[in-house]
């Protein structure tokens, strides 16, 4: 067997000035020098030991990576999903993609800085923009899944105090242990049933009655994933973020950067998979040519190559127009470039561990675990069957069937 070493990662994609600016090339740029300099060996190590990423997200938080989306005055970098995303996706490509980047700056750093009030934006947004507070998301219920509509955490307001009384349960949230607080997506009372007017509150991890209980899942990454239960969590009035007559919008706010930073995570990790395979196809001899001169293996990485790429420009869509304020038009982009970058990383990612034949299967090479990560985006935070009934239905017009 011909060893191959494991090279730092290179940019298999190149960049492209007509695509992206100078500036957020040179945010790639340094995004990934910091992560090469970490590596894949860091994050295996820190998963493998049971600890997290912190060394990693403190310095990214420190250069300012984490919170490149959020305003200024509040201690962010003032850019946009263009940014956030880039930071995302140059993690991932060498291979120490920050999960809570999705949740934490994305999701509940946009709703708060679009919809909190003066006094919520000082509180939280600060350590959301330097990495020093981190925020979980819970939205999926056990009894609710992709249907959101049929979520049943309910908010009563004690009327005595002004206090929020919150009671329910969620499923699959992610790195709750790791972030002081969650922003738990419920209802009122007196919205208690039919189309969802959903209502965001901000929970501090060690509220009585907010437990967590770890859900043990066949996924190595350093990001745990928990159910809470919540039973009657008292909160002050003031952990409300917007209003609660608002309806969608305020959550609607949070979900397209939530799908245009899963597009990233899944595109870093395709491009992780494929640099690893396009190195070991190059060296790996067993007939007279390395292995990658047979089209049988060169092939399927150029057809990853391209689709990766073609996910990247749905993203550049995704995230312009998310950035112009175009959130009509950025719904259906994101949508589609989170869909086109999760079966795009799959497919990246299963002919990767293939390229590598037996090796591919290895602890070594550390490439099969990529094979249940990169389900991941299929199926959360909105799986693929749920993004082709909104093309289905808002694209081409087509009736539902439910
Ligand atoms: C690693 C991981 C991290 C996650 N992190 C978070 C988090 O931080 N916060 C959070 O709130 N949630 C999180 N989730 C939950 C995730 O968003 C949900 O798993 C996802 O929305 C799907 O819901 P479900 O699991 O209940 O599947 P279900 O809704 O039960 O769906 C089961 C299957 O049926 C299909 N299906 C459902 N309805 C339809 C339909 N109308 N038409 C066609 N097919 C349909 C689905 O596509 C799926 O294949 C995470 C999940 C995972 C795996």
């Amino acid at each position: 067997m011909t060893a191959v070493p494991h090279a730092a990662a290179s940019h298999v994609l190149p960049q492209n000035a007509l695509i992206e600016s100078g500036e957020l090339a040179d945010l790639r740029a340094s995004v990934a020098a910091l992560a090469r300099s970490y590596g894949r060996a860091y994050f295996q190590t820190v998963t493998r030991e049971g600890r997290h990423t912190d060394a990693l997200w403190a310095e990214a938080g420190k250069l300012g990576f984490l919170g490149v989306n959020l305003p200024e005055e509040y201690g962010g970098g003032g850019g946009g999903m263009r940014e956030l995303w880039a930071v995302l996706e140059e993690l991932g490509a060498q291979g120490c993609p920050l999960l809570m980047m999705v949740v934490s700056p994305a999701i509940c750093g946009t709703v708060i800085a679009r919809y909190g009030t003066e006094e919520q934006k000082r509180r939280w947004l600060p350590g959301l923009a330097d990495g020093t507070r981190k925020m979980a998301f819970g939205i999926t219920e056990p009894d609710a899944g992709s249907n959101s509509h049929r979520i049943t955490t309910t908010a009563r307001r004690d009327e005595a105090t002004g206090d929020w009384l919150l009671t329910g349960r969620k499923i699959y949230v992610s790195g709750v242990d790791i972030a002081q607080d969650t922003l738990i997506v419920g209802r009122t009372e007196d919205a208690r049933t039919g189309t969802l007017k959903p209502c965001l509150f901000v929970v501090p991890r060690d509220t009585p009655g907010f437990v967590r209980n770890l859900i043990p899942m066949e996924l190595q990454a350093p990001e745990k994933q928990f159910e809470l239960v919540l039973d009657d969590v008292r909160l002050p009035a003031d952990a409300l973020v917007g209003d609660e007559d608002a309806g969608l919008l305020q959550l609607f706010a949070g979900l397209n950067p939530e799908r245009i930073m899963t597009a990233a995570f899944a595109l870093g990790m395709g491009r992780y998979a494929l640099t690893r395979a396009v190195e070991y196809a190059k060296v790996r001899t067993v007939w007279k040519q390395p292995v990658g001169a047979h089209q049988a293996i060169a092939h399927p990485l150029a057809q990853a190559h391209i689709e990766l790429e073609l996910a990247r420009l749905m993203t550049v869509k995704a995230a312009a127009l998310y950035d112009a304020g175009d959130d009509t038009g950025a719904g259906e982009a994101a949508n589609m470039a989170k869909y086109a970058a999760a079966e795009a990383n799959i497919k990246a990612v299963d002919q990767a561990v293939h390229t590598l034949g037996g090796n591919g299967l290895s602890t070594e090479y550390g490439l099969a675990a990529l094979i249940n990560a990169a389900r991941v985006a299929r199926i959360a935070p909105v799986s693929r069957e749920m993004i082709l009934n909104y093309v289905s239905h808002q694209s081409l017009g087509l009736p539902k069937s439910y």
